[in-house]
């Protein structure tokens, strides 16, 4: 079979081997990394194979106004969204493959119209280097070692600077307030390491679940039943935090200090430069893999079974696997109703001991005096196993390096971007023998990216269903924004 530290170590490799262009300066910037990995197990031996199939790093958000109704920006580039997009690219390729008659190690042909599903033996899992932003994030505290951020103070964070384009609040709240950050933190470190010369189980005190390892056995379990008892003293002293804010409309963020600064549960959005985004953080958009999966609309049209990852694997950082369970998996798992080739499918939830070399974390090791102020990284690498292009490097939403005359134009685009992903499947279409064409694309006039979104119907039944039972607040998205074609 294949461990967390396998995945994470082929992972960090796959990185290791991509040419320098995009990557964070050692020791100034850090940057986020995320993947998507085959797993083929073979019939006769039982062996598994593991293959990286789309890389991605990036930390950054554009905000609204810079978004394009020509579908040419990327909108979102945490490394977990970059990495799921250029999987896209990845299964359009093998889709393409298929319809065309020659093999493809992904999909075979399923026993409906135009259908295709996986190959015996072959599934997915998710990496990422860290625990993903949002509701994931919002993580009981338990050493000075893991805090990262000055302690909470009962305020709300001014709004509208430039910073917290990171996917952790955490760096934001220090970068913005750089020397208050400083003053108030070295008492907080102080308290700490007082606290932890305490003995450990005190019996009134119930030990908060490890941040940093993934074993859910604690080391001194509770004595006695006092120690359940929640009013007795206050279980967590504080939380992790997140930079991204509960969208409007709903519940938020109470902002109490320590454990009752976040509001648990919420749909977020990512902070932007300067301004909000209207992209959910990723603790949002894994829940939402997990229910219609990660294929998204379009090739939805040409798959008999949404496609789901069977585990999802975070590296060495601060983690919780029971916050993880509520973000991704807890908060979807009572939708039902949904259609055919929908299921809910609980994704296994892991944690490598292997920490990412380029970690916010490592970088502060390694930073010297003189190298400037660390940083995150402002460049978006995405690789996948494709043969055309496979390497798509990016910044503020735009092919890394272009000028600024070149903005707008089709050299300036991602890959990754709506359109590009839009013109690869208009492509798989025309490849497409007219037999062999998805009843959900027969006889219909379907012309802009939204009108192809549309036709999908199981997959916006699923949405709807999805929508209705677990994300009301879910912003929907402009149409005005995508009838690009
Ligand atoms: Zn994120």
């Amino acid at each position: 079979m294949w461990t967390a530290d396998e995945i994470a170590k082929l992972c960090y490799e796959r990185f290791h081997e991509l040419p320098r262009r995009g990557k964070p300066e050692p020791g100034r910037e850090w940057t986020l990394l995320a993947a998507v990995v085959k797993l083929t197990q073979h019939v006769n031996t039982g062996k598994v194979e593991k293959e990286v199939v789309s890389l991605g790093t990036g930390t950054k958000c554009i905000g609204h106004t810079a978004m394009s109704s020509n579908g040419d920006v990327l909108n979102d580039s945490h490394a977990e969204v970059i990495a799921r997009r250029g999987c896209i690219r990845y299964l359009t390729q093998e889709l393409n493959r298929a319809v065309c008659g020659q093999h493809s190690l992904v999909f075979c042909q399923a026993d409906q119209q135009g259908k295709w599903r996986l190959q015996p033996g072959v599934s997915f899992l998710f990496f990422t280097s860290h625990t993903p932003c949002g509701d994931a994030s919002i993580i009981p505290m338990t050493n000075s070692q893991s805090q990262p951020c000055p302690p909470v103070r009962p305020v709300k964070p001014p709004e509208g600077t430039d910073e917290g384009i990171d996917r952790g609040g955490n760096l934001k709240r220090k970068a913005k307030e750089p020397s208050d950050g400083r003053n108030i933190k070295l008492p907080r470190l102080e308290e700490q390491e007082t606290e932890e010369k305490k003995p450990k189980n005190r019996g009134d005190t119930k030990q908060p679940e490890s941040s940093t390892s993934n074993t859910d056995e604690s080391e001194d379990p509770p004595q006695s039943d006092v120690a359940e008892t929640p009013a007795e003293s206050p279980q967590v002293p504080d939380v992790h935090r997140t930079g991204a804010k509960c969208v409007p409309g709903g519940p938020a963020d109470l902002l109490h200090p320590g454990a009752g600064y976040h509001s648990a549960g919420a749909l977020r959005v990512k902070p932007g430069r300067g301004e909000p985004t209207l992209s959910l953080s990723c603790s949002d958009k894994l829940a939402r893999w997990g229910v219609l999966g990660f294929q998204g609309a379009l090739l939805s049209h040409y798959l008999r079974d949404a496609l789901y990852f069977g585990a999802v694997v975070v590296g060495k950082c601060p983690y919780s696997r029971e916050v993880m369970r509520r973000a991704v998996v807890t908060r979807c798992s009572h939708v039902s109703d949904l259609p055919a080739g929908f299921l809910l499918c609980p994704p296994a939830l892991l944690q490598s001991g292997l920490e990412f070399p380029c970690s916010q974390a490592q970088t502060e090791l390694q930073h010297q005096a003189g190298q400037g102020r660390i940083s995150p990284c402002g460049a978006a690498i995405s690789w996948c196993n494709v043969t055309e292009q496979p390497l798509d490097v990016t910044a503020n939403g735009y092919k890394h390096g272009v000028t600024k005359k070149a903005l707008g134009t089709a050299k300036a685009r991602s890959l990754l971007c709506k359109v590009e992903l839009f013109h690869s499947f208009l492509s798989l279409v025309s490849a497409t023998d007219p037999s062999l064409l998805p009843n959900s694309l027969r006889g219909k006039e379907l012309h802009s990216y939204w009108d192809y979104k549309q036709a999908s119907q199981s997959y916006q039944q699923a949405w709807q269903q999805l929508r209705d039972q677990a994300f009301p607040l879910w912003p929907r998205s402009d149409r005005g924004l995508l009838l690009f074609h």
